[in-house]
């Protein structure tokens, strides 16, 4: 898909500071530092729109990202960081339960991982979480560029295992390095919210 216009609209805390135009909404999910930044940089072809590497200490808040005034990826703090605080870490799970109840216009949630890795015991917590409200989840494992090209079977194959996928569910292969994985991304999101 070619993104002619992106607008960050706004970096919501509470269900009351949503949009409220109908455009259909994708979740992106990921654990710190996996490379949901780079993924949605590369996705809507801009260097530094979502910030890459946002630490944890700031206000963790909803992004919504307006594309070609069609959709919205709705940017979702990232989970896993160790350093984070018991308060913190229930702010973060209320705000996500906030926004996946009954958020009709959720179409699709995508959940990053690492091919080059097996998924950690959260990123499996995660998939459970977003498999919970019955919505699509579009797997992308990235950093494709990392893993010869005779080892992404096996990869692949560890975490449709681990995470134990819904046959339903669509897992690309994608690198922001190179951008590889780019039109399949796109192809199975629009193939989901078209529906
Ligand atoms: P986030 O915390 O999930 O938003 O992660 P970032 O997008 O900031 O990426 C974390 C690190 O991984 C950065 O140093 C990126 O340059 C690197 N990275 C992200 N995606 C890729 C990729 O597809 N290939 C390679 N080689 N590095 C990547």
């Amino acid at each position: 898909m070619k993104v002619n216009s992106v607008e960050l609209v706004i970096s919501a805390v509470k269900r009351d500071q949503y949009p409220n135009d109908p455009m259909p909404e994708i979740a992106l999910a990921g654990r710190s530092n996996v490379g949901k930044s780079s993924f949605i940089n590369r996705m809507i072809q801009r260097k530094s729109m979502a910030r890459t590497s946002s630490k944890p200490g700031k206000t963790q808040t909803l992004n919504f990202y307006l594309i070609n005034e069609q959709l919205y990826f709705v940017d979702v703090p990232g989970y896993g960081y160790a350093r984070v605080s018991k308060k913190e870490r229930e702010a973060w799970g209320r705000m996500m339960e906030e926004y996946f109840t009954n958020r009709e216009e959720l179409k699709l949630a995508v959940l990053i991982v690492d091919l080059r890795h097996k998924p950690t015991q959260d990123d499996v917590l995660m998939y459970n979480f977003l498999k919970h409200y019955e919505k699509p989840v579009l797997v992308i494992a990235t950093k494709m560029d990392k893993v010869p090209k005779t080892k992404r079977p096996q990869h692949l194959k560890v975490i449709k295992n681990q995470l134990n996928i819904d046959p339903e569910d669509q897992i690309v292969l994608f690198s922001s390095e190179t951008g590889e994985g780019k039109d399949d991304a796109w192809g199975a999101i629009r193939s989901i919210i078209n529906k």
